[in-house]
């Protein structure tokens, strides 16, 4: 049976309602990228820069310089690494530096700090051990501390801050064995007790960060549904689950490609009785709840992306000047100095992404859901392309893990181990299809709001004409608008050098905002399912941004004196090349080979090209004709 492109069946369209449910759909405070999308380059949303207010530079100087001593002199990763676990003494150590509650509010125990000296506490612990980084991240940045600010009572906050900033661990469960990028089928139900009192939670999460050493997890299972309208709607609630009871066991520990001491692991939940007092927010809004967390807690995992980036670039600025080969330091190499570069203007610009996010997040005013989300997508992206130059350049010393480098007297440069440890940055917290996914539902519902019955063939008359007429008075004043703008005058000369790539962002911007709307009228509501074109339009947008958030940094930086002409060197590099990737991308937007592709890949899953996959051992998986090996399975106790 042939099918039309992401054909729409009973399963798909439940998930969809779940997601749209779950989805905030009120703007009520300006949002760049919104706008950006809607062809409006709001400059003056990030220009002058969103210094967040003073006041805590002198506290969180000392406790990054402390941080950074005990990260350079007391942390062994090649340990960590071969070990697969971190030492006792050193989360001991981090517990009472007061790295488990950089972001909780001093009155409960915490360090009370912003979220950009989070992101660089983070960019710090990343540069130097991603597992510690992980283990901080999921803790503070989607485990219980995040969702506890945002959404807990009063008395929640008194009874779970302190011990949380003291250093109990906490972890975000989520992740099913069915459930992964969409949340519709969790099969983890809490079933509330006959007094009402508390719910009784069963099933099992997947890959829990922390998992097989939290004391408390937050814990998202399916509560009885509700009946609106005569259709059931499925609620999805969010609980503070304690460890330690009865009923909470750890079954495995799972290991992974990189970050072999994460402990993360599979999590069962028999008969648990949880009180109600510990739902996060109210019942039904855990999915909600998990979004909005995730609005904030994805802007970590960016910074740390920049200082992995950072430690790249300096891995491989020395050793493109030391390794001499055909008679040059191979950074002399064009094929070496192009991905120096490169390297050096993204880093640029992946860290402005992370400190633009971060101070607006702080600054407050701003939505910043859709910021969050492009700043997971495009520097988590942006960091593997780095890691993977690295590695290049670093040739087989790339390659060689950092003890074998030791053993033979070579310095231990653990550029194998940052690429294993990478490249799950790309998958977890929102792997880069639903961030795009995510980016482009924002980015063109406007459009689909006001124009999508015009062009929906299942729409009715009735329904059509007041499309009609509603995107006639809006369209009529917003359309021309989109021809002209500053773009084309010598404006934005505050800037300088870098004024010619704030009028390209500004006329790009007019520009991808004509493209979504001429893909809505051709595709009409098919268009959800042109994931590639949607993609493109969205990594415009991307690059806008990432063109824009670095200009306004280096000009800022420039303003301050110091460092700063090096930082509009930097950033007019960066943009040069952006420029010349949204070029491209505006061009493949119509004109691609799109269709021909899905069909092969069609064809490739209706098995016509298995011919191709002859003259190998077969791989295991449902299919395989290999026999299966099946490990023992090993329970772990606490
Ligand atoms: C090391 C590690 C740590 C983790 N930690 C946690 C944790 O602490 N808590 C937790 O709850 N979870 C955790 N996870 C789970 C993680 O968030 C999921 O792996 C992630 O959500 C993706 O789900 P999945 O792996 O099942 O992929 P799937 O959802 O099965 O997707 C497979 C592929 O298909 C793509 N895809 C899926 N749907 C679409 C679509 N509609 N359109 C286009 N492409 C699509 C995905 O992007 C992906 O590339 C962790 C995972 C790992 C590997």
């Amino acid at each position: 049976m042939k099918h039309g492109r992401g054909s729409s069946n009973t399963a798909q369209s439940e998930s969809r309602e779940i997601a749209e449910l779950a989805r905030e759909t009120i703007w009520e405070r300006p949002s760049f990228l919104r706008n950006l999308f809607l062809g409006k380059f709001s400059l003056n949303l990030i220009h002058p820069y969103p210094e967040p207010e003073g006041g805590e530079e002198a506290r969180a100087r000392e406790f990054l310089d402390q941080l950074e001593e005990f990260l350079s002199t007391q942390v062994d990763s090649e340990a960590i690494d071969q070990n697969g676990k971190i030492p006792e003494e050193t989360v001991e150590e981090l517990r009472r530096m007061g790295v488990f509650g950089i972001k909780i509010p001093l009155e409960y125990g915490g360090l009370g700090f912003s979220q950009l000296t989070y992101n660089r506490a983070n960019q710090l612990i990343s540069s130097k051990d991603a597992n510690i980084a992980a283990l901080i991240s999921a803790h503070q940045s989607i485990g219980v501390p995040q969702p506890l600010k945002l959404f807990g009572t009063p008395e929640q906050k008194r009874k779970y801050f302190p011990r949380l900033a003291k250093g109990a661990i906490s972890a975000f469960a989520l992740t099913e064995f069915h459930v992964g990028s969409d949340p519709a089928n969790l099969r983890t139900t809490a079933i509330p007790t006959e007094d009402g009192t508390a719910f009784i939670l069963s099933g099992e999460k997947l890959w829990c960060t922390n998992g097989t050493r939290a004391e408390l997890l937050v814990v998202m299972a399916r509560t009885p549904s509700k009946i609106v309208n005569g259709k059931e709607k499925k609620q999805i609630t969010a609980f503070i689950v304690e460890a330690n009871w009865p009923g909470v066991e750890v079954v495995r520990r799972c290991r992974f490609m990189g970050l072999k001491a994460l402990e993360n692991g599979i999590i069962r939940f028999h008969n648990v009785r949880v009180p109600r007092e510990n739902i996060l927010w109210k019942e039904g809004a855990g999915l909600k709840l998990a979004l909005i967390t995730l609005n904030t807690g994805r802007l970590t995992l960016p910074a740390s992306c920049a200082g992995i980036a950072k430690s790249a670039l300096q891995i491989c600025r020395r050793w493109a000047n030391e390794r001499v080969q055909w008679g040059a330091p191979i950074g002399k190499h064009e094929a070496v100095a192009e991905k120096i570069g490169r390297m050096a203007s993204s880093t640029f610009a992946m860290e402005s992404i992370a400190e633009l996010c971060a101070a607006m997040s702080e600054k407050g005013g701003y939505d910043i859901r859709m910021e969050a989300a492009l700043a997971k997508l495009f520097n988590t992206e942006a960091g593997w392309r780095i890691v993977d130059d690295t590695m290049q350049i670093r040739g087989g010393r790339g390659y060689e893990t950092a003890s074998s480098l030791a053993a033979r007297g070579d310095d231990p440069i653990p550029v194998e181990r940052m690429m294993r440890d990478y490249r799950v940055n790309l998958i977890f917290e929102g792997s880069s299809e639903i961030m795009r996914l995510f980016l482009a539902r924002e980015g063109v519902d406007f459009h689909m709001q006001l124009a999508g019955d015009l062009v929906n063939p299942k729409a009715s008359i009735g329904s059509k004409i007041k499309a009609a007429l509603r995107a006639g008075s809006f369209y009529a004043g917003w359309y021309p608008r989109l021809w002209f703008g500053k773009g084309y005058l010598p404006s934005y000369r505050e800037f300088g050098d870098l004024a010619v790539h704030m009028r390209s962002v500004e006329r790009s911007c007019r520009k991808l905002a004509r493209m979504s709307l001429y893909a809505i009228l051709r595709y009409g509501p098919s268009l959800e399912h042109r994931q590639m074109i949607l993609f493109r339009i969205v990594d415009i947008g991307a690059e806008l941004f990432a063109m824009a958030a670095s200009c306004v940094r280096a000009n800022m930086l420039a303003c301050k004196g110091g460092d700063g002409s090096h930082a509009v060197r930097l950033a007019d590099h960066f943009c040069r090349l952006s420029r010349r990737r949204v070029e491209g991308l505006f061009k493949t937007i119509f004109h691609n080979s799109d269709s021909n592709t899905y069909e092969l890949a069609r064809e490739v899953l209706e098995g016509k090209h298995a011919w191709l996959e002859s003259g190998i051992i077969d791989q295991p998986g449902k299919n395989s004709k290999a026999p299966a090996v099946v490990p023992e399975p090993v329970r772990l106790s606490r």
